[in-house]
């Protein structure tokens, strides 16, 4: 089975994305991680983030830099947000996500354009999202609760400038697939939303009778 999650920074996927992994036994590819190395290696490089030619160079990342934990900041979240607008980026990082999801028995990927562009044929997707102010309000506590200085308000903006270029770019934009479920957790807490998040997808794979 293929379960494809797409949503908004901050929406809460990748926390559902891994907890869907675990009950079904699926592996898990988080794909804006691969966004995040490229961002981040333009920068390493001494590229231009929106130079197409240096992010394309950039998909050529060595793999240990999955592991580095820069890529996680928000700082480093813009970045990918800038190099993903690229035709060619995408097409570089297509082969691969689309080759996890392939794999036998199938697999877990959460993004922004997983249920649009990359599996379309997924047995399950769902669209997770979330206001900005609860979406801001979580990503504060998370930095704070790490110990590091946070701006609700600025969170929030920014936020909102990413949630625009990746709603508004030509390539791949993140949009609900057409046959989608909404789930939206604004107020729902964590483990609230994966109940729903699995329900949703028992409807999508349970026989109707
Ligand atoms: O999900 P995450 O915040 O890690 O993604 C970082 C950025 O990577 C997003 O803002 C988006 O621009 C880009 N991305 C994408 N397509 C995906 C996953 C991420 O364009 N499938």
């Amino acid at each position: 089975m293929i379960i494809a999650v797409d949503g908004p920074t901050a929406s809460g996927k990748g926390t559902i994305a891994r907890a869907l992994a675990a009950h079904y036994g699926l592996p898990h590819l988080d794909t804006g991680l691969l966004y995040r190395a490229v961002g981040y290696q333009v920068l390493l490089a001494g590229g231009d983030p929106d130079s197409e030619a240096d992010a394309l160079a950039a998909c050529a990342f060595p793999p240990t830099l999955l592991g580095d934990p820069e890529l996680r900041s928000e700082a480093t979240g813009g970045l990918a947000s800038r190099v993903s607008v690229h035709h060619a980026v995408r097409e570089a990082l297509y082969e691969r996500q689309r080759a996890f999801a392939t794999q036998e028995g199938g697999a877990v990927l959460d993004g922004r354009d997983i249920g649009t562009v990359i599996v379309p044929e997924a047995e399950a997707k769902l669209f997770v999202t979330a206001s900005v102010e609860a979406r801001a309000k979580r990503r504060y506590l998370e930095m704070v609760n790490s110990g590091r200085e946070a701006d609700i308000d600025a969170i929030a903006a920014d936020l909102s400038l990413r949630d625009e270029r990746d709603r508004n770019r030509k390539e791949a934009p993140l949009r609900q697939a057409d046959d989608a479920l909404l789930l939206d957790n604004s107020d729902l807490s964590a483990q609230a939303s994966i109940d729903r998040a699995i329900a949703l997808v028992e409807s999508r794979i349970t026989p109707r009778r």
